[in-house]
């Protein structure tokens, strides 16, 4: 536990915040294939630009107590609960780790999996900016001394790749010889398309995940996020609801344990094993 100055610890909560506001933008705008930069933001009830002072992360929503200033149309409380928990993340990761490119690491894996979680649940779409631009952060950031190094982040990457690959091609091969139905993946298919077990977005966010927590945090991620989405859908799949499944959503839940306490995971593991 390193105790890092409290003014440090504000300084990342605020840039938190703000890149927690960036992070709304991309959620809303990459699924629908339009640019991050331009044009600014503007107030889906009446279209009017939105003010940079009514665009302060947090503060302007208190400020105007979730309406727009323009048309009083209300505003996600998404918004909001998104900037404050990015801000935590933020000033959590250098709270504990201090001022080092291990709390950047940390806290930039963390901003990827909560925008991944949101485009999956919202869209079943998770982007190649947060996939494979995430691994290519990943990599760079295995360079700097402290976390796993660059080959183990290479490693890790094609671990979560392959890994998941192997469960999209096993589920494919049943789906194509009847063992399980598309439906009950609750999937909606266009006429002539063909089920599929997996999405490549989930090959490729796993490729990610692998280059910040490695082969072990891979194995350890696949297992605790397929075992949260077998306690969530099964109740659903016994209810006959058909819902889709986004399974980066539970990956990345996964991968978030991981992260925070795959080490005293694993080691308790390995304890039951050789006691
Ligand atoms: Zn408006």
């Amino acid at each position: 536990m390193v105790l890092a100055e409290p003014v440090l610890v504000v300084f990342a909560g605020i840039f938190g915040a703000m890149l927690g506001s960036f992070l709304n933008v991309c959620v809303y705008r990459l699924p629908r294939n339009e640019s991050v930069i331009l044009p600014r933001s503007r107030c889906p009830g009446c279209g009017k630009p939105i003010a940079w002072y009514d665009n302060v992360p947090l503060l302007s929503y208190l400020a105007l107590r979730g309406r727009c200033r323009q048309c009083g149309a209300r505003i996600s409380l998404q918004y909001p609960l998104v900037e404050l928990a990015t801000c935590m993340v933020w000033a959590g990761a250098v709270a504990r780790l201090g001022p080092s490119l291990a709390a950047v690491s940390a806290a930039v894996f963390s901003t990827l999996l909560l925008g991944i979680a949101l485009t999956d649940a919202r869209h079943y779409v998770i982007p190649d900016e947060f996939s494979l631009g995430g691994l290519g952060a990943g990599i760079a950031l295995s360079m700097a001394p402290g976390g796993i190094s660059p080959l183990d982040a290479v490693i890790g990457a094609v671990a979560g790749f392959a890994l998941l690959w192997a469960v999209k091609a096993g589920g494919d091969w049943a789906l194509a010889r009847g063992l399980i139905g598309g439906e009950e993946l609750g999937q909606v298919l266009e006429p002539g398309e063909k089920p599929a077990s997996l999405g490549g977005g989930d090959l490729k966010m796993m490729a990610m995940v692998g280059s910040f927590v490695g082969w072990r945090g891979v194995l350890l991620t696949a297992f605790l996020g397929s075992f949260v989405g077998v306690l969530v859908f099964l109740p659903l799949v016994l209810l006959k609801r058909r819902a889709p499944v986004p399974f980066g959503v539970f990956l990345a839940a996964g991968a978030a344990a991981t992260l925070l306490a795959g080490p005293a995971i694993l080691g308790w593991y390995a304890s039951l094993l050789a006691p």
